[in-house]
């Protein structure tokens, strides 16, 4: 029989209620002293000392401040892993907050000052019903998502989802363009992987008007681009999908001097890892085959990026079975598919689990979403508190039903 009971579900939501105020001015001090990543020196020392006091056992990721927490509860069971991220961009706020950044030219505008705060929340939700639970809460404090190559593996290396062995993970994203009040959840590829492409086509320089006796690269690029073009239509399945893009072009001197070298930087996105791959080496081949047929020749470099984020059919219907019930069904919508790298997909390698979206739009003070990376990037407080609640619940929940 399930120890899951109505009384546990009042608990931990008046519990997570109570906290809204701590929660939000928890945030909006992470709000005002952000930190870029890998350098979350301050937020991950006020975490590890929040986890301290509740008696949960911490330990330091070396070098990179994660944070790593262990809750064990009343007697042995399952695992389960929570994570929040903790980074800051580089960029200007220009919201007007009262609690806007106070550092020059580094913002929370991605959220992951609301994540860690609710987290946190979380931990103490938990914590004040651990008598009542079984097995072990994971809290995952991960510094470093916005920065390639992230926090998520080095945690991970560390030991983060082992002793207790993480059985299942879950972890809040909050939305801009989903309403305050909504959750956003979705199986399988959720938010697909990256790979940065730069080719350095070279040539050989020359006068304009004696192109014979040169090796013209802006010639050889432009025939590179148009091609890589085919190799996105005709080596990709059409029911998959898959987007190339090249951001910036550069090359030449002068209007007549034909230059030696031509730099193409751009991004390659795919839901699917395995064809990403396979599309790398075919850009990196057609743009050598293409330059050499030209007579000159192309290096390419590629840097793959996080994994395609999959969320588990299992986990995601658990979570949804918890959302509908708390939620209702209006409240509870198919989230959105992205191609934009996110490495809690390392977290999803290790373990089933589902990232949850927690709608933070405002839509009293924002006629429009404002958006994630930008200046003016907003989020409603007001989610908070259900961001705390519904994250406990589902913790709970798991490690106590079969
Ligand atoms: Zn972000
Ligand atoms: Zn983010």
């Amino acid at each position: 029989m399930s120890e899951w009971n109505q009384g546990l579900r009042e608990e931990i939501k008046s519990r997570a209620g109570s906290l809204t105020d701590k929660v939000t001015e928890i945030r909006r001090d992470f709000h005002r002293n952000p930190e870029r990543s890998k350098r979350e020196e301050r937020t991950s020392d006020i975490v590890a000392q929040h986890l301290e006091s509740l008696g949960i056992e911490v330990k330091r990721c070396t070098g990179n401040y994660g944070v790593i927490g262990t809750l064990r509860c009343a007697s042995d069971g399952k695992t389960v892993g929570l994570r929040a991220d903790m980074d800051a961009l580089k960029l200007q706020e220009e919201t007007g907050l009262p609690f806007a950044s106070q550092v020059d030219g580094v913002m929370h505008a991605c959220g992951h000052d609301a994540h860690t705060a609710m987290l946190m929340g979380v931990a103490k939700t938990l914590v004040s019903v651990k008598d009542k639970l079984k097995g072990n809460v994971r809290f995952l404090f991960q510094p470093s998502e916005e920065a390639f190559p992230g926090g998520a593996l080095g945690m991970i290396e560390e030991g983060a989802m082992e002793d207790p062995h993480v059985d299942a993970v879950f972890a809040w994203h909050v939305m801009s363009n989903l309403p305050q009040g909504q959750v956003g959840l979705r199986t399988g590829q959720i938010i697909g992987g990256v790979t940065a492409v730069n080719i350095h086509v070279k040539g050989v320089g020359g006068h304009f008007s004696s192109p014979h006796l040169a090796v013209d690269p802006i010639v050889i690029a432009a025939n590179v681009l148009v091609a890589l073009q085919s190799v996105m239509t005709r080596q990709v399945d059409p029911m998959e999908s898959a987007v190339l893009t090249f951001g910036t072009i550069s090359g030449g001197t002068r209007d007549n001097v034909i230059g030696q070298e031509v730099i193409i930087r751009g991004n390659l996105g795919a839901m699917n890892d395995q064809l990403r791959y396979q599309l790398s080496e075919g850009i990196e081949g057609c743009a050598r085959s293409v330059a050499e047929s030209m007579g000159g020749s192309a290096e390419v470099k590629l840097w793959h990026g996080y994994p395609t984020t999959e969320n588990e059919a299992g986990m995601t219907e658990f979570t949804h079975r918890i959302m509908l019930e708390e939620l209702g069904e209006e409240s509870v919508v198919e989230m959105d598919r992205v191609l934009g790298g996110e490495d809690f997909s390392y977290f999803l390698q290790k373990a089933p689990g589902a990232l949850l979206r927690l709608g933070v739009w405002d839509m009293d003070k924002h006629s429009e979403p404002t958006h994630h990376h930008h200046p003016e990037f907003d989020l409603d407080e007001r989610a908070l508190p259900m961001g705390v609640d519904l994250l406990a619940q589902v913790a709970a929940r798991y490690l106590l039903v079969d």
